[in-house]
Formats: C-alpha cells, sequence, structure tokens
C-alpha cells in the first residue's frame, strides 16, 4: 500500500504564487511507495494540470456537484473534473459542513458522481473540540460512516479514501498525537468493517496541522495510510519535506 500525501489549499492561491509553489513541487518526485498530490481551488486546476502533467504528482479538487451537468448555476460536476484529469477530490470536508451546511446525504451525492467519474473522493470525518472532550467522538465517528455506507452501500464506500480529520486540529497548530490517531484510526476501521467495508480496501489518512516536524511520527502511527495537509501545503518546501518523510 503506497503512502499517500495530499495537499489542501483551501480557497488561498493566486496565480503568481501558484507558480512558484507548483514549480518546485514538481521537483520533487515522490518515492516509490508515496502517491503525491495537491488539491487546489477549481480556477487553478488547468494550472495544476500544466505544470504537474508529466510528473508523478496528481491533482484535484476541493469539491464537487452532487449533480451531474445540467441548470445548476454554480456547479462544477464531476466530469468537468475528470476532464481536467483530477485524480482525486475532496468530499465533506469539516470546513464544508460547518461553513455550507453539507449533510451526509449530500456528501453521499458527491461521492456517488464521482466514482461514476472515476476520480477518487477523498472523504473528510472528524469531531469538534467538544465532541473530543465529552468522549462523544466515537459516536459522532460512527455516525458520519454509517450515514455514508447506508447511502451508498458497501461498494462503493469501500472505493473511497476516508481521513480522520479532528476539527480541533485543523488549521489550530495543535496536531493530533499519534496515539489519538492510532485510537481514532483503529476506531474508524473497526466500524467501516463491521458495517462491510472489507479491511483490505480501507484507505484512511489523518488531516489537521500536519507539518514537516510531526510527519514523520504521524506516518509511524500503524494502520495510518497518509496525510491531508492545509496550511503546510502552501509553504515553498515544506510540503516536499512531507512528502520526503512518508
Ligand atoms: P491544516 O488543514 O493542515 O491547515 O490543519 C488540514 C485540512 O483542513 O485538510
Amino acid at each position: 500500500m503506497k503512502k499517500i500525501v495530499l495537499g489542501n489549499w483551501k480557497s488561498v492561491g493566486d496565480t503568481a504564487s501558484n507558480v512558484v509553489l507548483l514549480t518546485a513541487l514538481a521537483q520533487h518526485a515522490p518515492a516509490a511507495g508515496v502517491e503525491l498530490g495537491v488539491c487546489v481551488p477549481y480556477p487553478y486546476l488547468p494550472q495544476a494540470k500544466a505544470i504537474l502533467e508529466g510528473t508523478e504528482i496528481g491533482w484535484g479538487a476541493q469539491n464537487v456537484s452532487p449533480f451531474g451537468a445540467g441548470a445548476y448555476t454554480g456547479e462544477v460536476h464531476a466530469g468537468m473534473l475528470a476532464e481536467f484529469g483530477c485524480r482525486y477530490a475532496l468530499v465533506g470536508h469539516s470546513e464544508r459542513r460547518q461553513y455550507f451546511g453539507e449533510t451526509d446525504e449530500l456528501i453521499a451525492g458527491k461521492i456517488d458522481r464521482l466514482l461514476a467519474a472515476n476520480v477518487r473522493p477523498v472523504v473528510c470525518v472528524g469531531e469538534t473540540l467538544a465532541e473530543r472532550e465529552s468522549g462523544a467522538w466515537r459516536e459522532m465517528l460512527e455516525g458520519q460512516v454509517r450515514a455514508l455506507v447506508t447511502r451508498l452501500g458497501v461498494d462503493k464506500c469501500a472505493r473511497a479514501w476516508f481521513a480522520y480529520e479532528p476539527v480541533w486540529a485543523i488549521g489550530t497548530g495543535r496536531s493530533a498525537e499519534p496515539r489519538d490517531i492510532a485510537e481514532a484510526h483503529a476506531f474508524l476501521r473497526r466500524q467501516l468493517v463491521a458495517l462491510g467495508v472489507p479491511q483490505r480496501d480501507l484507505v484512511l489518512l489523518y488531516g489537521g496541522s500536519v507539518k514537516a516536524d510531526n510527519a514523520q511520527s504521524i506516518f509511524a502511527v500503524p494502520g495510518c495510510d497518509g496525510v491531508l495537509v492545509g496550511a503546510a501545503s502552501r509553504v515553498v518546501g515544506e510540503f516536499a519535506a512531507i512528502a520526503a518523510a512518508a
């Protein structure tokens, strides 16, 4: 199983700074056994494609329409992402759940569309600080994955990648401790397997304040298949250093 290192630029970037980042990144062929990619804002997909095409590094989006082509003003559908060579798209990021009211129903629809277009959904799940501190995090995570398996079925969920992203660790500089990641990953695996997703198909990443200086300890967590990197993926050198730790 490859170690996966995905960047999430969020709603950050402009043409000039992206050129610097992408050109530097294109020099860093990922080591054998490492899958490296960046999820960029929609307008920069052609730019990512132009600079990264021909390298081993993939690119993807951070969102997708739950519908196909049609009268859905403002939406970008999965077929468009496929046309731009996107390998992946993030789905259900906590920022989308929180600020854009994304529900399990909507997220399931997006996953379905991506799979039909052969774009890998990277599905984010995670608990808030209050849920972590009250101990309700298990219930929360179980509910999030159950909602998806119930709507999509086992086969589709087996083709998605999951990212455990505790909300309290995102953008806070406070990564979860390796033992917490190990515990949450083991819990998520058990739940997904109990729901019928075959263990061998499960791909589970960690995201939340991953940086070059904590990447190694996160990759060392048993059963952690890789990382989803926000802010540090926009720092020249830092993202490549994280990939080198994989
Ligand atoms: P962060 O974001 O690395 O800036 O904490 C991670 C994410 O939101 O995917």
